[in-house]
């Protein structure tokens, strides 16, 4: 079950507490701990202490880009927002920072794509506002992952929420609702979480291969 996406930004930095041993990358009771930092003006200054407690505290990290299109879901984002060149630059040191930090846990591969990302104040876009084919992996959403919120209602996605019709599933049942999820017509996005779930969906070779090493050489779970 999807949670309902934050929809306000607070500027807070990334709380990160140090107190985890190497040994010991498990909350009380056990639940694994990962890291996901979305990355906005208030907390880009940061990246590089993250990466190191990343690294030193032997944490996963997933780094996304926070969304910022103004189409009522994100609120305030907007004005969080870092510039599309200084965004580029972000994910350049990500990929850089890649090749010895195997706890970084997107792949490279879909930090490219976004990086290739034409306007950040878009979040996504469909085959309608596309010209011929995108970049990157067919979208899965709504066809093997989707986002199903407390209330029952099913989106392709969390960028879709409020976007595309839905129906709920407690009324017509998770088979329907996924059908007709599965018609939005959504074709491509610059999220990096979902190009790796949709890489990872369309079978592409380093995407696998980016999952494959962290596993290995991490020896998370
Ligand atoms: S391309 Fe797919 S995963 Fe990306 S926003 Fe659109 S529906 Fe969601």
């Amino acid at each position: 079950m999807a949670r309902r996406p934050h929809t306000t930004v607070t500027g807070a930095r990334a709380a990160i507490t140090t107190r985890w041993r190497p040994s010991k990358r498990r909350a009380p009771g056990g639940v694994p701990v990962k890291v996901n930092a979305v990355l906005n003006a208030n907390n880009a200054g940061d990246l590089e202490r993250l990466l190191e407690i990343g690294r030193t505290q032997r944490l996963p990290i997933t780094l996304n880009l926070m969304r910022s299109e103004q189409n009522g879901l994100w609120k305030n984002a907007a004005d969080h927002r870092l510039e599309d060149e200084r965004i580029r630059q972000l994910i350049d040191r990500i990929l850089e920072a890649r090749r010895t930090n195997p706890w970084i846990i997107l792949s490279s591969r879909s930090y490219e794509l976004a990086r290739r990302w034409p306007d950040f104040t878009r979040d996504r876009l469909t085959a309608v506002e596309t010209d011929g084919p995108v970049p990157g992996p067919p979208c899965s959403a709504g066809r093997f992952h989707c986002a199903i919120y407390p209330d029952g209602r099913l989106f392709p996605c969390t960028l879709t929420e409020e976007q595309v019709p839905a129906s709920n599933v407690t009324i017509v049942g998770v088979a329907a609702a996924l059908a007709r999820a599965g018609r939005h017509g959504c074709v491509t996005c610059s999220s990096v979480c979902l190009l790796e779930m949709n890489g990872l969906f369309a079978l592409r070779p380093r995407v696998i291969a980016s999952l494959a090493r962290t596993y290995l050489t991490t020896g998370i779970e």
